[in-house]
């Protein structure tokens, strides 16, 4: 990929970010929906993806994160930080798995709303 479509491909991916950050605070109720709608469902997709390609191989490594000189084991940073946005009670990562979150007693396991 050369620079110029590098950089127009990561100018969308952020410009189209910020456009759902903004729609999720500032949209209407309807707007909001019909986001819960679609984009919940286009961001599982793309977090299944990525996640897929960062699955570990059959030596528990990360065969995209692995150099040929560094392997990188599973858990990946992509997977950690999955881990942190997806799993971890306010996405933080001082609020993720490990020492640092059981040693402030936070739990490491999403709660759901009762609905
Ligand atoms: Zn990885």
């Amino acid at each position: 990929m050369d620079e110029y479509l590098a950089s127009t491909l990561n100018t969308a991916v952020i410009e189209r970010l910020d456009y759902l950050d903004r729609l999720v605070s500032k949209g209407d109720e309807p707007s909001r929906a019909a986001l819960a709608e679609t984009e919940i469902a286009r961001l599982t997709d793309a977090w299944r993806a990525l996640l897929e390609l960062h699955a570990p191989d059959e030596h528990s490594r990360c065969p995209e994160c692995s150099g040929w000189r560094r392997p990188r084991r599973h858990p990946c940073t992509v997977w950690t930080i999955a881990h942190q946005h997806l799993i971890a009670a306010d996405g933080s990562p001082a609020a993720g798995a490990g020492r640092h979150a059981a040693a402030a007693g936070r739990s490491t396991v999403a709660v759901l709303g009762a609905s």
